[in-house]
Parts: structure tokens; sequence; C-alpha cells
């Protein structure tokens, strides 16, 4: 099977903190690949704008370097890299003041798609949005990227959306959540959407709960100061988690079009009850073989910001009422993993000699690593020994059915970015997903503020609290494991 690579049209992508970490990490070598593939045609610009004295050349340099430390080897064709780097300009801008922008106004090509990727820190998003308009850079056609943090509360992130719809309307606007562009989330759709076979079974009547995991094995390393003042609620749940969990839970929409899909989204949100102080587990791990502790990491001991959090959610509409969702994410876990498993009622009644609430059928999605689906389902075990029970899994992983094309599948940020220079927002959050988002977030974390709720500690290496399995337990559930 051959993957079918629709090449884009020619665009001048312009990259604000081209020289950052994000660009160097992810972007520019996801740019590369695309070009690789033939997605990306040979006219395209990509033009680094930071504040980094450079010139063209040094910005090559930059992501050259930048291509030989992040991307797979076998990616890596020197001729394909001469040819990408030849694709690349760089103007030093200041994203406050004057300096650069009438270089960069200079630089960009009339009669193309333009695109502005905010890769900076969201304190610049109003100025340089500012900028790119006044000074006649960006035109009602443009369309610009911003990056996560989207605001920090529900008051900031009105601020952002009202700073940015200043100058540019809602159509141009990419809110980037790079979790939607894995390919298994756009699978996901694919299977409810495209199939009879699930959507009859999507609900409350057939669905006992549904778990969302995603874990890390890495501490909060060398952002422990950024992060301490975030907090796993705020980095993964408000954004990452509620998005997967909007998809797992949302109605069928009326046509795959991004207003349509976010709309559905939306309602989720909204549907979402507060969560009970009772359901909610918060921890911080403790030192141990990976590293000192979350507190010596952050270098605040009193700190009360939690580096992993669990969660009992109800979403309160026809389909869901009594179907739990759980949520958990955290660092220096067991395994590095991203799942989403919809587990399934048992049959009402057993004819055969087993227990109940053995859950033998359950849809796990992963999203990393080895992004792919599984069923489990229950068969006869092999063999003369009687009528024998177990479970096994039907196994959907790309990489088995899709052989090599598997190993080609792009990487969300290429994705995302070749979405933006198509001009489809599907995959991207609108303005008012995002405070919605923070106005569900909100209140629950001034709950436990008010509280002074202290996180539990935890080991490197486990799967979080005690506290966590309990949240399972007591309703007579158990998480699945966290492995790899
Ligand atoms: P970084 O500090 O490595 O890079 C910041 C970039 O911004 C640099 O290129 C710098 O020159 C530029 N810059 C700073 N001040 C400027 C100014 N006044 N004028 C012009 N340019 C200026 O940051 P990063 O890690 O690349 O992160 C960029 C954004 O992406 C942040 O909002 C971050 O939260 C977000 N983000 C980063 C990651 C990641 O893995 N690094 C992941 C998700 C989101």
């Amino acid at each position: 099977m051959v993957a079918r690579i629709i090449p884009v049209e020619p665009f001048d992508l312009v990259i604000f903190g081209g020289t950052g970490d994000l660009a160097r990490r992810k972007i520019l070598p996801g740019l590369y690949r695309r070009l690789a593939d033939g997605q990306m045609p040979p006219e395209a610009r990509i033009i680094g704008a930071a504040r980094s004295d450079l010139d063209d050349d040094g910005f090559r340099e930059l992501v050259r370097e930048a291509l030989y430390e992040y991307q797979r080897e076998e990616d890596l064709d020197s001729e394909q890299v001469e040819t990408f780097l030849g694709l690349l300009f760089y103007v030093t801008v200041d994203a406050k003041g004057d300096a650069g922008w009438e270089d960069l106004k200079k630089l960009m090509n009339p009669d193309r798609v333009h695109a502005f990727y905010f890769s900076v820190a969201p304190s610049l998003f109003g100025p340089i949005a500012e900028r790119l308009k006044d000074r006649g850079i960006a035109d009602d056609e443009a369309r610009i990227v911003v990056e996560k943090p989207f605001g920090h509360d529900l008051e900031s992130a009105k601020a952002l959306n009202a700073s940015l719809a200043q100058h540019f309307n809602e159509k141009q606007i990419y809110r980037i959540d790079h979790y939607l562009g894995k390919e298994t989330v756009q699978n996901l759709m694919a299977v409810r959407f495209g199939n009879m076979l699930f959507e009859p079974l999507w609900n409350s009547q057939y669905v006992d709960h549904i778990q969302i995991t995603v874990a890390e094995t890495v501490g909060v390393g060398g952002r422990g100061e950024y992060y301490d003042r975030s907090g796993a609620m705020r980095d993964m749940v408000q954004n990452h988690l509620l998005q997967l969990l909007c998809l797992i839970a949302m109605e069928p929409p009326s046509r795959y079009d991004p207003d349509a899909v976010r709309d559905e989204k939306l309602k989720v949100i909204r549907a979402l009850d507060t969560v009970r102080p009772d359901d909610l587990v918060r921890g911080q791990y403790l030192a141990g073989p990976s590293g000192p502790s979350y507190l010596e990491d952050v270098g605040n001991p009193n700190s009360l910001t939690e580096c992993f959090i669990a969660m009992r959610l109800a979403v309160s509409n026809w389909r869901w009422a009594g179907t739990p969702f759980y949520l958990r994410t955290g660092k220096r876990l067991k395994a590095r993993t991203s799942e989403i498993a919809i587990v399934f009622k048992d049959a009402p009644h057993s004819i055969f000699d087993v227990p109940q609430g053995r859950h033998s059928n359950v849809l796990s999605i992963r999203l990393q690593p080895n992004e792919g689906m599984e069923m489990s389902v229950t068969i006869k075990e092999p063999g003369p020994g009687g009528m024998r029970l177990i479970d096994v899994p039907l196994d959907m992983s790309f990489a088995e059915a899709l052989g090599e094309q598997a190993s080609d599948i792009p990487d969300a940020y290429e994705r995302l970015i070749m979405d933006v220079i198509r001009g489809n927002q599907t995959l991207f959050m609108r303005g008012d997903e995002v405070e919605a988002a923070w106005a569900w977030t909100d209140p629950v974390i001034a709950d436990w503020e008010s509280r002074g709720h202290v996180p539990s500690p935890y080991d490197q290496g486990s799967s979080g609290p005690d506290d966590a399995l309990m949240l399972l337990h007591r309703d007579g559930r158990r998480w699945r494991d966290i492995r790899q």
C-alpha cells in the first residue's frame, strides 16, 4: 500500500522563535520530512524570525545542526538537506519593538499562502499580531499558528483571544494542540464515524467506563520553575486530555468540517460536571533511581503543584450519563505511554462459568508509542480442556496492517503545519473551545487551592499515588497497566 502524498501549494512560512527549542526539535525537522516526502513544493520558503543576530547562512547552519541532532538518521539525505536549507531565510526581529519588521515585509513573496508560526512566549502573541497587521505584512488571508500554553486561566485565555482578534479573524487563527495531529486521533474519528460497528455501542448502555492515560517517564527536568507555576492540570489536562475526551464523547458531526467538528467538541466540554474533591487525586514524585524528587527538581520544598493528576469525570448528557471517564497523567511514571481505553460492559448474562466484571471487550487506542488500536475479545482457549475462556487482542496496529508505510506516518507537527497551509482548521482548537476548557478547569483548581490541598507523594517508576488506584477500586474497576 503506498501513501498518497498530496502536495500543498507554494507558501511562505515565517517562524517567530525560529531559533528556539521547539522550532529546532519539532517544527524544522518536520518541515524537512515534508519536503523529503514531496509534499512541500520546492518554491516554498521558510523564514526564521527571532531575536538572535543571525544572517541566512547562520540560520541555515543552526538548522543543519538541528536536523542532524533531532532527525532519524535514515531520514537524512545530504542532497535533500541542502535543498531544504536552500529554502531557509532569516530576519532578526524584535517582537516588541521596530527592528526587523520592514526587512520581513520585503522578504515576503506576494501571491502565495502566508503563514506565521508564533513559536514564542504567549506574552509576545499580541505584539507580533499587531505588527504583522499594522505594517501590512499579513493580509486577511494570512494564517497564524499559536502554540500552547494558550492562557493560564480563563481570564488570560480571553485576553489572548481578544488580542489576536483585534488583528485576525477566527478563520485565520490555528491554535495548536499537537495531540490532535496524531494519526490515531484522526483514526479514532474514522473508526467511530466511518463504520457501523462501533457507533451503536458508543454510549452508556454498552460502555462501562473510559480511561485516558498520558504517562511520562521524564521528570520536570530543566523547566522546573516554569512547570511549578503550571502543574499537570494546566499543562496536560486542560488541553490534551480534554481534547481526547471530546473526540471520544462527542456526537457525530453532520460533516467532517472544522466548525461542525468543533461545535460538537464544545458541547462535550460544556456538559462536563465539575470534579468533586473525592474524585480527584494529585501527586508529586519522590526522589528515586531516575533523579531527585519533584520538590527538588522545581527548587521549592513547599510547592503544592501537582505533577500527577487522576480524576473521575462525568459527561452529563443522554449519551454518557452513568459512564465515568477516568483521566490520569503524570511524570516519572512506569512507562511512557498515551492510551485511551473504551471498556465495554459485560454480557448481560453469562452462560459460561465465569465471574461478572471481567470487562473482556476493550477498545484501546494507543497514541504513543506504536500508534494503533487493539480490541480485546473473549474466545475459547484452544485445546481439549473444555469451555475455558480467554481474552485475546484483535490487533489493529498500523505497523502490521500498513507495513513500511506505518513508519512514514508524519509526526503531529508536520501534519498540522500542512493543514495550516491547506487552510483546514479541523484539528485546531477554536477560541470558544479553549475558553470553555478553562471555564471548566478554573473552579476545580480554585477549589483545591482554597482547601490548601497537599499532593500525595509517589515512587518514581510507579503508576502514581495509591489514592489514584483507589479512585477506580472503590467503583469496582481497575486502571489498565501503564506499559510501553
Ligand atoms: P525558546 O526559549 O527555546 O525560544 C524562544 C524563541 O523566541 C527564540 O527563538 C527567541 O529568539 C525568540 N524570542 C524571544 N523573545 C523575542 C523577542 N522579543 N522578539 C523576537 N523573538 C524573540 O522557547 P521554545 O521552547 O522554543 O518555546 C516556544 C513556545 O512554544 C513557547 O510558548 C512554549 O511554551 C511553546 N512550546 C514549547 C514546547 C517545547 O517543546 N519547547 C512544547 C510546546 C509548546
